[in-house]
């Protein structure tokens, strides 16, 4: 695979991306190439990205505001698309959106510092300098669901979506397995041990560019105790009478309500 930075009119589906919201037309017709010329003459100060992906069929322009964007068009929050669309129609807005935020965010080789330069082979930049190339970058992350008999432990953040309990998450480190990092975070953040670790399922997240990995765990032992620096309360709830969750479209909304 690789992009092509002058694209013109085919059949891809088209994007435009802008932080975190994806804009779509007011008529809910799907974006055309004519729109996106549209969209790109007038908000040509606040293009950071425009590519198109011909193996998967998707193009992509990238804006840093919406501004200038002209009527007929409105940013939705692509959180709410995703909750909205099934995982079909999601999956190549969330390769369009991580595509965006990966062309935003590689613009010099981290080793020399020269300006890096599409590649013509893969989707990865190249640094015509020393050779090195940067390919999309992926951070994973682990979310659990852990469960005590009927009962499931849900947390809600300090600093992210106060207003809903959601399932422990958090960065895998350096060094560590996918199943390490499960035990350390739910050690770490609520300062519970658990057992029978089972993967459920994965989704790509891309904001800006998580692959969130998907788990099971029983509990096994201690008391709650609360990581107050980022955990604001957490506790045992029936899985019949949750509080405000994660939407659906996430994968913690499938894990919460047993959907994997
Ligand atoms: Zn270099």
């Amino acid at each position: 695979m690789a992009l092509n930075d002058n694209p013109t009119p085919t059949n891809n589906e088209w994007f435009v991306v802008c932080n975190r919201e994806l804009i779509l037309r007011t008529d809910n017709e799907k974006m055309q190439f004519a729109d996106i010329e549209k969209i790109k003459s007038l908000c040509e100060s606040d293009i950071t990205a425009f590519f198109e992906e011909k193996e998967t069929g998707i193009g992509v322009l990238s804006l840093k505001s919406k501004q200038n964007l002209p009527q007929g068009y409105t940013g939705k929050e692509l959180r709410l698309y995703f909750a909205e669309n099934d995982e079909d129609t999601s999956a190549k807005a969330f390769r369009a959106k991580a595509l965006a935020e990966w062309r935003q965010s590689t613009v010099f080789c981290a080793h020399c510092g020269t300006k890096l330069i599409n590649s013509q082979t893969f989707t990865a930049m190249d640094c015509p300098a020393c050779q090195r190339q940067y390919f999309p970058r992926i951070d994973p992350c682990v979310i659990v669901l852990v469960s005590k008999g009927d009962k499931i432990l849900l947390a809600r953040h300090v600093q992210r979506n106060q207003d809903i309990y959601a399932c422990i998450a958090g960065f895998v480190e350096a060094g560590e397995s996918i199943e390490q990092a499960v035990r350390r975070e739910i050690l770490e953040e609520v300062g519970l041990k658990v057992k029978n670790i089972t993967y459920a399922g994965s989704q790509s997240w891309p904001f800006p560019q998580q692959l969130m990995l998907g788990f099971r765990a029983e509990y096994e032992s201690g008391d709650i105790a609360l990581q107050r620096d980022e955990i604001a309360d957490a506790q045992w709830f029936d899985r019949n009478a949750c509080p405000a969750c994660p939407k659906p479209g996430s994968l913690a909304h499938k894990l919460i309500y047993g959907k994997y």
